[in-house]
């Protein structure tokens, strides 16, 4: 399946929540959700109610958008998960959470994922030193993510020299501003990301 690349507010409105793909955008009146609550296409002329199937389908794909990643790639960290010892939905997210993409995304090395994606594929970052262009790329602890020398004179830098000061970092990533890097310290905790998704849902919706 390829990468979709409609108009990614129209996920959103899919959903019926925000699933922040835009940057600075998700937070403004401009938002897709914010200004129109209805899900997109045609509207039905009676409400129709929601299977359980269809409302497990949805988180799951909830989670799938927000983390821009593909079906077969989701339905493996699913896999992945599930074999790990622990709560199989929270090692999902902790998987998710551990992209190179995401994690140049948390410490604001990017406006969205889908920029860090970007910024990830075009070589602009190093991990421990080391060039990865790979934004599935799993960090591990201890390991140091930071931009490539010639990469932080680029227009941008100033920009996400802005957006690093301001982001709330989570606890189990610390950053250097000052050489703009960021170093893992141990594996995300539930109560480190503030995701918006139910993953006892999705834990459901492959059990079937
Ligand atoms: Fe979603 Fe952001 Fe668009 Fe709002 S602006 S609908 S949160 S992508």
């Amino acid at each position: 399946m390829a990468r979709y690349t409609g108009p990614v507010c129209r996920q959103c409105r899919r959903a019926g929540d925000k699933l922040f793909l835009k940057g600075e955008r998700c937070f403004t009146p401009k938002c897709g959700v914010e200004k129109r609550r209805k899900p997109p296409g045609a509207q039905p002329t009676r409400r129709r109610r929601v299977s359980e199937w269809g409302t497990q389908l949805r988180e799951k794909q909830k989670a799938r958008q927000t983390y821009g990643v593909l079906e077969r790639q989701f339905r493996n960290y699913f896999g992945t998960a599930r074999k790990t010892p622990g709560v199989t939905g929270t090692n999902l997210l902790q998987l998710l959470e551990r992209r190179l993409d995401n994690v140049t995304y948390r410490v604001g090395f990017a406006d969205s994922r889908a920029q860090a994606r970007q910024r990830v594929l075009h070589g602009h970052f190093t991990v421990n030193g080391r060039k990865v262009n790979i934004p599935s790329y799993r960090v591990k602890t201890g390991e140091v993510v930071a931009w490539k020398p010639a990469s932080k004179v680029k227009a941008f830098a100033e920009d996400v020299a802005k957006s690093v000061g301001q982001r709330i970092l989570p606890g189990w990533i610390e950053i250097d501003k000052t050489a703009m890097q960021a170093t893992i310290l141990r594996n995300p905790e539930a109560e480190d990301i503030d995701s918006r998704v139910d993953t006892r849902m999705i834990v459901e919706f492959y059990s079937r």
